[in-house]
């Protein structure tokens, strides 16, 4: 604010001077302005005619020379005239059509717009100009009446040329000087202010002989020549100044190249919608010059647009919302176009409504955001500058806009993937708790299950031990009294009862090992006997099924150190398996043998024992859940109904308690081979964790 005082009161400081001197020297020298019209008789009007349309064609044609300052050749009109017109009349025309131009361009009028973003100091800039010409143009035009020089000058001569241009420089270091206040005022460096006057004085020095041909061809060849040179000095400037807006354009076209490749890359960057928004209005800035700036995201569920950032005059407005209507962000998104407005007239004339401001702007561009044929957004730029925007603003702000309707869409992706990864988060955890629960409440209902069979079994053994044995009892003490029907009764009563206990026993023994409470009792025996033993119980069986038992055991075989009656068990579920499923005439081997350390699959010294049969075999596709409890093969099912489907289960428990190992070759319809494999002695492997799995399946034999 400061600054703005500085500059206010510089320019009006500077205006008040140069009117007051011009008043005053109008005042007292109204002699020359009488004069001059007199000498020049009815050519007066003519050269004033052509003085003014001159100024007014180099002050309009103002062109960029550097980035920051403006070249008008105004001075060189102002350097012509003043030896034809004289002080008085040349400080007022130039004046007047320094201030009438500036006002054109204030309006948005002619070639040359000057930006309104502060109107008071620029009527005041405005005013200033009483300063900015009237000051030297009197300076120039009095030292030139002190050097004796002629008003109207109407002698060609060599001191006249020579006194023309001398004030012409005068013209030129007291206008330098008097800006100089004023280039200070808006913060200038001496450096800057230095460089913008070598370059400034350079341009104007260079013109000093076309103003001095210009005020002397008056004397020799008359108006003609004035009016010549003047239209010549008029084409000349609108040429250079083309040349220099041509370069200026191209300039700038250049760096909004390099800038929307930027873009790219500084968008890409962004993850967060709010960031990406803002990276793209600094982006937009450096290329675009705009007061108002926003991005509007169309919400297509509501039908609304949502305003995200909204920026005036570099200030962030609050968020807002509004149904798609009549605006001129809603005309984008419904016509899928850029719409480009000149003025307040354009959109009117369009019928066009914008929504209501405070402080209305003049210039309007929307582009959409579009992604695959869908609008996603708006963004628009304004300014308070009539015709601010061009069609190269239209090409720029789309390419921006299609590279950030891509990063915003992303941006809007990757937020929905993080609440995706989150829900999903969520969701594992919450079934990872109900699976927690539901575990704990199996563990719990199996641990009633178990002791549930426990009770039952041993409340079910009493009253069967009862059956069997009296039925037992009666078999013998009636065998010569009871008629042959009732004793065969007493046979099945007491078979049913064995069945029936077997199963019990079975069932008992599965939930001890689930419950994991089934525990070995290891003791020092000799295998032969313990084979020989069951061999012996199982040949009964095997005589009724008409299939021969033979076992052989290696001499090599040591004695073992393992739960006999645990071994007898396995012994007699593969035995009588091999037995059940054999045709009449088969044989069933087993055969016994010891396996080195060396050679083990448990890797301990070991007693390897095969029970081969020629039965009725197992597919392969059921060789491994012949192991799970009361599982049994279809074939097996329809060949000898009956059995439990616990056996197998059992013995393969029983082999891993012992940290054994069990296997199985076969083929359907050729016999099956159930491989054992437990450690010579079983204290010493139970020091070390047992081994799992203890089960090995295999097909063919
Ligand atoms: P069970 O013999 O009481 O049915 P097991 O658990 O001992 O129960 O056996 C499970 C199933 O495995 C048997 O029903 C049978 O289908 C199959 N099986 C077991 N041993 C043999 C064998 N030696 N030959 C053919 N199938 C067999």
């Amino acid at each position: 604010m400061a600054a703005r005082q500085r500059v206010i009161s510089v320019f009006l400081a500077q205006g008040l001077a140069g009117l007051m001197l011009m008043l005053w020297l109008t005042w007292i020298r109204q002699d020359q302005v009488t004069d001059v019209f007199q000498r020049l008789g009815p050519n007066a009007w003519i050269v004033i005619a052509v003085f003014i349309a001159f100024a007014i064609t180099l002050a309009l044609l103002k062109f960029g020379l550097t980035d920051k300052i403006y070249v008008s050749l105004v001075m060189t009109a102002f350097m012509a005239f003043f030896p034809l017109l004289g002080g008085v009349l040349t400080a007022w025309i130039a004046v007047v059509v320094s201030i009438g131009t500036r006002i054109l361009g204030m309006r948005q009028i002619g070639p040359t717009k000057i930006s309104v973003d502060d109107p008071i100091t620029e009527w005041v800039r405005t005013f200033g100009l009483f300063g900015t010409y009237g000051i030297p143009v009197i300076a120039a035009a009095t030292l030139y009446e002190y050097l004796g020089g002629e008003v109207p000058a109407l002698h060609a001569t060599p001191p006249a040329a020579a006194r023309i241009a001398l004030c012409g420089l005068v013209m030129i270091a007291v206008n330098n000087l008097i800006m100089f206040r004023a280039a200070r005022a808006y913060g200038y460096s001496l450096a800057k202010i230095v460089k913008i006057d070598l370059v400034d004085s350079s341009i104007y020095v260079l013109t000093i002989p076309y103003a001095v041909v210009t005020a002397m061809s008056y004397a020799a060849i008359g108006w003609g020549a004035v009016v010549a040179l003047a239209f010549t000095g008029g084409v000349a400037n609108f040429i250079a100044r083309n040349l220099a807006v041509t370069r200026t354009r191209s300039r700038q076209q250049l760096q909004r190249l390099a800038s929307l490749t930027q873009i790219g890359k500084t968008i890409s960057l962004r993850f967060t919608t709010e960031e990406l928004l803002m990276a793209i209005y600094t982006e937009c800035r450096k290329v675009i010059d705009c007061s108002l700036f926003s991005i509007a995201l169309y919400d297509d569920h509501r039908d609304e647009l949502a305003f995200e950032l909204d920026i005036r005059d570099e200030q962030v407005l609050p968020k807002e919302r509004m149904p798609l209507g009549e605006g001129l962000n809603s005309w984008v998104v419904k016509h899928h176009q850029p719409l480009l407005l000149g003025s307040t007239a354009d959109e009117r004339k369009l019928g066009l409504r914008s929504v209501p401001d405070t402080k209305a702007s003049e210039s309007w561009l929307g582009v959409p955001m579009m992604t695959r044929d869908r609008v996603i957004g708006v963004i628009s730029v304004e300014s308070y500058r009539k015709h601010a925007f061009t069609s190269d603003d239209v090409f720029l702000l789309t390419a921006i806009a299609n590279q950030a309707a891509v990063a915003i869409e992303n941006a809007q992706l990757y937020k929905d993937l993080e609440g995706l990864t989150y829900a999903l988060e969520q969701r594992v955890l919450e079934r990872t708790n109900e699976l927690r629960e539901t575990n704990l409440r199996l563990l719990a209902a199996d641990r009633s299950k178990n002791q549930f069979l426990a009770n039952m079994s041993h409340e079910l053994r009493t009253p069967l031990n009862s059956i069997i044995g009296f039925s037992s009892v009666l078999i013998e003490a009636s065998r010569s009294t009871f008629p042959a029907r009732m004793h065969k009764f007493l046979e099945n009563i007491h078979t049913a009862g064995n069945h029936l206990l077997e199963l019990i026993n079975d069932i008992l023994d599965l939930s001890k090992i689930e419950a994991g409470r089934m525990e070995l009792r290891a003791d020092v025996f000799d295998l032969r006997e313990t084979i020989a033993a069951v061999e012996r119980v199982m040949r009964g069986f095997a005589a009724e099924a008409k299939v021969q038992i033979f076992s052989t055991t290696d001499p090599n075989v040591p004695e073992v150190r393992l739960d006999e009656g645990r071994l007898k068990q396995i012994l007699f579920n593969l035995l009588s398996n091999a037995v059940k499923f054999s045709p009449h005439g088969g044989i069933v081997a087993i055969n016994c043998r010891f396996v080195p350390k060396s050679d083990s699959p448990i890797a301990v010294d070991t007693v390897r024992i095969d029970v081969a049969d020629q039965g009725i075999g197992i597919p392969a596709e059921e060789m491994q859940r012949i192991f799970d409890e009361f599982y049994q093969t279809e074939e097996g099912r329809r060949a000898r109904g009956g059995g439990t489907g616990l056996g197998l289960s059992l013995t393969r428990n029983f082999v891993e308690l012992h940290h054994g190992r069990i296997e199985v070759k076969s083929k359907p319809g050729e016999g099956s081979t159930f491989t054992l494999y437990l450690p010579v002695d079983f204290d010493e492997v139970s020091k070390t964790p047992p081994r799992a799995p203890g089960l090995a399946v295999q097909a063919p034999v």
